[in-house]
């Protein structure tokens, strides 16, 4: 809901954040298709999507196969770099210390996250990677449509204990 406090240019920029995070939820739905925890994850440079994966750890049998590594490599290829300065990544669940790391390694710009994931959460829940005085800095927003992307995890996890 858009609050009454906010400002037009707030404004503008919550709606391009829903738009991308609503692309990145398309992937976590694509996840839980294939009986894969439903986590997605888009790769954004110059506004544009260049990057878009899905959690295939079942699938690719890959301790790594987390969306946001897999969306980090397309980007690197996309891009022919593996700097990844002006780009940001939204992703449906706060990054594992795997992931968190990778993002910071890629030296991506932002970080737009949906739910918090209290267990394992690297982003302020169990952890905080993104506190330490690293050479690059990623600037770190949560609780992006969080309630959609936490409802899709629970429907997940609660099909599964039928
Ligand atoms: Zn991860």
């Amino acid at each position: 809901m858009r609050r009454v406090l906010d400002t037009p240019m707030k404004y503008l920029a919550n709606q391009k954040m829903n738009k991308f995070m609503k692309r990145a939820l398309k992937e976590a739905k694509k996840a839980y298709k294939k009986g894969e925890v439903p986590i997605g994850a888009v790769v954004v440079k110059d506004n544009k999507i260049i990057a878009k994966a899905y959690n295939q750890r079942e699938t690719k049998q890959d301790p790594t196969g987390h969306a946001e590594i897999i969306a980090l490599k397309k980007a690197s290829k996309k891009i022919k770099s593996w700097r990844l300065e002006d780009c940001d990544i939204y992703v449906t669940l706060e990054p594992c210390p795997m992931c968190a790391g990778a993002i910071i390694q890629a030296r991506i710009k932002n970080l737009y996250f949906g739910a918090y994931d209290f267990k394992s959460g690297a982003a302020s829940s169990a952890i905080n990677l993104f506190n330490y005085p690293w050479n690059h800095q990623v600037k770190v927003k949560g609780g992006i449509l969080e309630s959609e992307s936490k409802e899709l995890l629970q429907t997940f996890f609660k099909s599964l204990r039928k």
